[in-house]
């Protein structure tokens, strides 16, 4: 048995969402975190260049709220307090379509659900100010110009930054990767002598369409508003009220069809996919800047978990691991329960910190991507090769969704299982299955009952 490994100082390459997760964790374990971030930092919430994607509705799963609290606690409350919506047990504030079906959710719910809304650009500045305030941590704007590996020890021994004169050394016993998706480290394990990790994709052609907009009071009573698209409706929205006042509404398109380009594409796409009372409302509302478009071609998972060698001292996070369709709206959650990962595995002791948290992040990605994967590859029609069991599970799923429709147990046992809540997997237990069935069979019967000939009942002969 070697040392255990220091814990002097460690560095976080990014300061988006996976960056200030991992340094709050990093800093009840390091005496010195610091977190390198190239884009400027807004002093209070507001967009960024190099987030683009925060420009688009982001939905904030119940679960992920948990984690983050877990992290950030008093988070939750000082958003509130910020005006974000709190959806507590209120599921009519949430109009939720899925596979061109619409969830009945406008009752009580069974079970607590606590739902929160924040803007991306708010949920991100909440967290960078409670990380920035943390003692030990610094968040500094550079440009990491890649960590430094010593081929001896086999190991990362800190970062270098672009500076004018050359790049500029400094030491570190662990490096965080948390650049986002566009990260280098592939390229810098094969620079090293490692394997590339293998890419899991699925090629979902997503493109967004964004237009803020104020709509008159009292025209909406949602608070979120989703309607994902299907293998007929090849476009979907989400809309979220924010604590500004405003909504965000985005429109986005699957399998590389063209997004709507102007505002009223925009309108004609929520009249496609939404109830006439709310499509109605979004016409009233009055548009505020210009139209934000974003392309997302390929959902990516790079299987770090499957590599045989790894180095030493260094560990990637959030995006740069696994970047999920974003209109399931799972990153940011997805990302927090990593970093419940590390914090678990850093309180462990472990001396194979690198291989322990790419399992412990493969096992809660798993049935999150296989179900996402599904959802593209059978329900929206995704093209890519699939193993043989994702159709049938794909169509007992619409089925499912379609029960949901006017069930409402069903409703609530989707609507949690979609927010992450409960389990990560969306495999329904046999009692939920056979509710599904019952249910479809008796609606099936009262169709057909309804629509059949109806037969004279007293036939005169020869007439
Ligand atoms: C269009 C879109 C919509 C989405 N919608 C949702 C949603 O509804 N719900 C949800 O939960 N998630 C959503 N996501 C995903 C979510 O945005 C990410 O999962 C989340 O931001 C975590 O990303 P990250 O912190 O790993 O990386 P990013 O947010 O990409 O941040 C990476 C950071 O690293 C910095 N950086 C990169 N390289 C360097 C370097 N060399 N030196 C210094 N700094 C560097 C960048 O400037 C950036 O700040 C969406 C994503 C997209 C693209």
């Amino acid at each position: 048995m070697g040392q255990p490994p220091e814990r002097h100082h460690a560095i976080v390459i990014g300061a988006s969402i996976a960056g200030l997760c991992a340094a709050r964790v990093l800093s009840d374990h390091y005496e010195r975190v610091t977190v390198y971030e190239r884009d400027t930092l807004p002093p209070e919430p507001a967009h960024r260049g190099a987030v683009p994607q925060d420009r688009h509705v982001h939905i904030l799963m119940a679960r992920g709220a948990h984690e983050f609290e877990t992290l950030f606690p008093g988070l939750l409350d000082d958003m509130v307090a910020a005006g974000v919506a709190k959806l507590e047990n209120r599921p009519d504030c949430i109009h939720f379509g899925a596979a061109g079906h619409v969830l009945g959710t406008g009752h009580t719910l069974q079970r607590e659900f606590t739902a929160y809304v924040p803007s991306r650009k708010q949920l991100e500045w909440q967290i960078r100010r409670r990380t920035a305030a943390l003692p030990n941590v610094q968040i500094v704007q550079r440009d990491v110009n890649a960590p430094r590996f010593d081929g001896e020890r086999q190991t990362v021994t800190g970062v270098e930054l672009s500076a004018p004169g050359g790049n500029e050394f400094v030491t570190a016993d662990l490096v965080v990767d948390a650049s986002g998706r566009g990260t280098r480290l592939p390229s810098w394990l094969d620079e090293w002598g490692f394997a590339r990790p293998r890419e899991q994709t699925i090629d979902v052609g997503i493109c967004y369409a964004t237009q803020q907009l104020r709509i008159p009071n009292g025209l909406i009573t949602e608070k979120v508003v989703v309607a994902g698209a299907s293998r007929s409706q090849q476009a979907g929205l989400g809309m979220l009220f924010y604590e500004d006042g405003t909504w965000g509404l985005t429109t986005f398109t699957v399998n590389h069809v063209p997004p709507p380009q102007t505002l009223s594409e925009i309108h004609q796409v929520a009249d496609d996919v939404l109830p006439a009372p709310l499509a109605s409302a979004i016409r009233q509302g009055e548009p505020l800047g210009d139209i934000a478009f974003h392309r997302y071609p390929v959902s990516r998972w790079r299987r770090y978990d499957k590599l045989q060698r790894f180095p030493a001292g260094i560990v990637p996070v959030g995006d740069a691991v696994v970047s999920f369709n974003p209109t399931y709206g799972q990153g940011m959650t997805m990302t927090a329960l990593q970093a419940g990962h590390l914090r678990r595995l850093l309180d462990s002791g472990t001396r194979h910190l690198a291989y322990e948290l790419a399992r412990a992040t493969a096992k809660t990605t798993y049935p999150v991507w296989t179900m996402n994967a599904i959802g593209d590859l059978t329900l929206h029609g995704t093209e890519g090769s699939a193993p043989w069991w994702y159709q049938p599970v794909g169509s007992l799923f619409d089925q499912f969704l379609g029960a949901a429709e006017t069930d409402r147990v069903l409703a609530e046992w989707f609507l949690r299982r979609f927010s992450l809540l409960d389990s990560l997997y969306m495999v329904p237990p046999a009692s939920i299955i056979g509710r599904a069935v019952r249910h479809n069979m008796s609606s099936w019967w009262a169709q057909k009952r309804a629509t059949a000939p109806v037969l004279d009942p007293d036939p005169v002969p020869g007439r």
